[in-house]
């Protein structure tokens, strides 16, 4: 029971509907607030009520009821300072019964705040940002009840949307309240996909429409809220009884978690409470999503994080509903729409208008992450990694994505604009030049022919076969498919995959590469057992062929899509020529099932290895006969080969391919592939790279598949480079007892005119 002796529900709303009242009646900011917390201590009984608002890094006393009156904008708090710091700090609120005893306790003689003893402060927050505290205290000394947190905290987040929404029209004016972040920033991140772009930010989740925080009705609140559950639940079990086929087990259980979250009471009952207190249902929503956040925030259990996680996913799927079951990307788009959110889940970015997207940034994510994948096959920029970047941006707010120094600027000045608009300029005069080149033949100066050839994992990507004039697609990620759906894929569902892409790709061959699972590949639906050193251990083919249902369910589609034309495959992360006998055998054993239904089959098949363990490259005899290509992924042979982790920063630079070890080590791989008679590639991201291919070339290798991006760099390189005068400059330099050769090589290039 409140001190008031109405129940919680009553309570608030009482006070929401006065809070409108004096919102109602216009008038200055300051009058407005002493308004505001006259009214809060007379309906929660409070001896005092009082508003701190964030000006810079001090908590400011802006509007009291019970202390001192001269205090008001005289009393500041500095970051963290006092018990208004530290609700201002933990962004949580703060219940005590004896205040003045608590360590962090800090008198203020001008508020005349000594004869209190009960302490109540709860943050002002929008969109992850506090920037303020509301405080209630009384003399006795007593723990405020449950109750009336919660309607202080309701309180304090419809203030925050007011305030936001203009309520307090010259209230900027009054302070410089940061309510919405307004001044430039640079933030630091991760680049997970090439480019640069200006636009305007469309945050991923956004926030309960502002304006109707509170209900004018809330009987009719409350069924539109029960109509809003009914259908998220409806939802969620049609996905699971849609097609039982579609779900492996462990798929269905992830969905059957949520469903049964969806049904959650105690989630229910706090939105209902929310309701009843006089909270719009998107208000209600709003502020579950808000307490889910906040102890996601402070949770260190990974379990209980996964468990917010979905709560919190089930929260914007519910205000989803309310905003009449609008899907993604349906809202409102600019022509240069950046998306800005934490996370996004497996295809959210594909239901997004891919023509208006310019850029991607995130506050996870990484280089494997499904945003990643998607972003990399759309060619749009992504930087992820950045702290806090939801709580700094507001929709509409200018930004800057530039993955090419892994950082973003919000809201940035007109200079920055500038120098960025020369940047991307200079970026599309580059793109305009390699167009140009894509029907020009990739042949070195002295008549060496080299097939460039792009790496691929979505159907999205073979698009690019024919912007770049690519020779083929020389590594298919086959584990894209698996990475950017819901659930496992079925048979039907790879089939069609493999055959798009084969009929897209017209007579230009296609390397497809077996599942790569494992490691930092991993599958939302799909639980796996912690390893210790994940990209040590159970992954690739590894799983490949203890789990080989799932490969030959592969191999299946993939022999089905290639009926009648050529079928390439190629095995992930075969360590040992056993391995690579095992996945052969489960190719023919397919082929000959195939048969059996009376299919024609491919007309060629041949069956490859990617050299990725180092162990591999010692045994390359012993594939002669067997296998009838090789392709060298260097992105993890050179993590096994420097005992470097290839996704962690702090070691990822050390070492070079560019390094007499390795290339030493690589021509070992291309003289003794040329004694087996085995083709040889190289598919890993540094073949796209112009001064690592000129390297290669000049090593004697042929066939290079990268990115599509690295295409016309690449061409362009090879192009203004004489093989085999290179290949003499570099003879001495392997000789030579110095780590990297990078300076050496780029000297070469610009002394020779090899277009970098
Ligand atoms: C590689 O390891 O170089 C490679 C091409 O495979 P992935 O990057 O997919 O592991
Ligand atoms: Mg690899």
């Amino acid at each position: 029971m409140s001190p008031a002796g109405a129940p919680a529900g009553g309570g608030s709303r009482l006070i929401l509907r006065k809070l409108r009242e004096i919102m109602a009646a216009g008038g200055a900011a300051q009058a407005r607030l002493d308004a505001l917390v006259r009214m809060i201590a007379a309906a929660m009984v409070a001896d005092v009520c009082s508003i701190y608002l964030k000006r810079g890094d001090v908590h400011e006393l802006f509007a009291t009821e019970g202390l001192k009156p001269e205090a008001v904008h005289r009393t500041r708090l500095k970051a963290g300072e006092g018990l208004v710091g530290l609700v201002g700090e933990t962004a949580r609120p703060l219940n005590l019964a004896d205040a003045p005893v608590h360590p962090r306790f800090s008198y203020r003689p001008e508020t005349g705040e000594d004869p209190y003893n009960a302490f109540l402060g709860v943050p002002i927050v929008r969109s992850e940002r506090v920037f303020g505290v509301l405080v209630v205290q009384n003399r006795v000394a007593k723990l405020y009840g449950d109750d009336e947190v919660e309607a202080l905290q309701t309180v304090a987040m419809v203030l925050a949307e007011m305030v936001a929404a203009g309520g307090f029209g010259d209230l900027s004016g009054l302070a410089d309240v940061e309510i919405r972040p307004s001044r430039p920033e640079r933030l630091q991140g991760r680049a997970f996909s090439d480019g640069l772009a200006i636009g305007t930010v469309v945050l991923h989740e956004p926030h309960a429409p502002l304006g109707r925080m509170i209900a004018d009705d809330p009987v009719r609140e409350e069924k539109r809220l029960e109509e809003a559950l009914q259908h998220i639940r409806a939802d969620l079990q049609a996905m699971i009884d849609g097609d039982p086929g579609r779900l492996s087990g462990v798929s269905r259980d992830v969905l059957e978690t949520f469903a049964l979250l969806a049904q959650d009471r105690s989630w229910e009952g706090r939105l209902r409470d929310g309701v009843r207190a006089g909270l719009s249902a998107e208000a209600a929503v709003e502020r579950a999503r808000q307490e889910h956040r906040a102890k996601m925030q402070g949770a260190r259990d990974p379990y209980l994080r996964e468990r917010l996680h979905d709560l919190e996913d089930l929260d914007n799927r519910l205000l989803r509903a309310l905003g009449k079951a609008e899907k993604l990307g349906a809202q409102p788009m600019p022509d240069d729409a950046i998306l800005v959110a934490r996370d996004l889940g497996p295809a959210e970015l594909l239901e997004y208008a891919p023509g208006r997207l310019r850029g991607l940034a995130l506050e996870e994510g990484g280089q494997s992450s499904h945003a990643a994948i998607v972003a990399r096959a759309l060619g749009i920029p992504m930087v992820g990694r950045i702290q806090s970047l939801v709580s700094r941006v507001e929709p509409g707010d200018r930004i800057v994505v530039d993955a090419e120094r892994a950082e973003v600027q919000l809201r940035p000045g007109v200079d920055i604009v500038r120098a960025y608009d020369q940047r991307i300029a200079l970026r599309s005069a580059r793109a305009q030049e390699f167009a140009r080149l894509r029907d020009q033949p990739a042949e070195t100066r002295d008549g060496r022919p080299v097939s460039l050839l792009l790496n691929a994992g979505l159907t999205l990507d073979v698009q690019h076969l024919g912007e770049t004039g690519a020779a083929g697609v020389g590594l298919f990620r086959t584990e894209f498919q698996f990475m950017v759906s819901e659930t496992l894929p079925r048979l039907e569902a790879q089939t069609r995959l493999y055959r798009d892409v084969l009929e897209q790709a017209g007579d230009k061959p296609v390397t497809f590469r077996t599942l790569d699972l494992g490691g930092d590949k991993v599958l939302p639906y799909m639980v796996a057992e912690r390893e210790e050193n994940p990209a040590l251990g159970w992954r690739a083919l590894r799983i490949g062929l203890d789990r080989p249902a799932l490969l030959r369910y592969q191999l299946r589609a993939l022999i089905a899509a290639a009926e009648g034309r050529g079928l390439r495959v190629m095995f992930p992360l075969v360590t040992t020529v056993e391995e690579f006998d095992a996945a052969a055998a489960l190719v023919q054993r397919e082929m000959a099932w195939a048969r059996k239904q009376g299919a024609q089959g491919p007309a060629r098949l041949e069956i490859g290895v990617m050299l990725e363990a180092p162990a591999l490259a010692f045994a390359i005899d012993a594939l002669k006969g067997k296998a009838a290509f090789v392709s060298i992924g260097t992105n993890d042979l050179m993590q096994y080969f420097f005992a470097a982790d290839r996704n962690n920063p702090r070691v990822g630079d050390r070492y070079d391919l560019l390094s007499v070890p390795a290339l030493r080590f690589l021509r070992e791989v291309r003289t003794a592939c040329a004694a087996a008679g085995l083709p040889l590639s190289i598919c890993g991201e540094a073949a796209g790279r112009p001064l690592e291919a000129m390297t290669l070339v000049a090593l004697g290798f042929d066939r290079l598949s990268m990115p599509a991006s690295g295409i016309g760099p690449v061409k362009r390189m090879i192009r203004s480079l004489d093989a085999a005068h290179c290949a003499r400059a570099l003879e001495p330099l392997l000789q030579s007892t110095k780590n990297s050769l990078r300076t050496e090589l780029s000297a070469y290039a610009t002394a020779n005119g090899v277009a970098l």
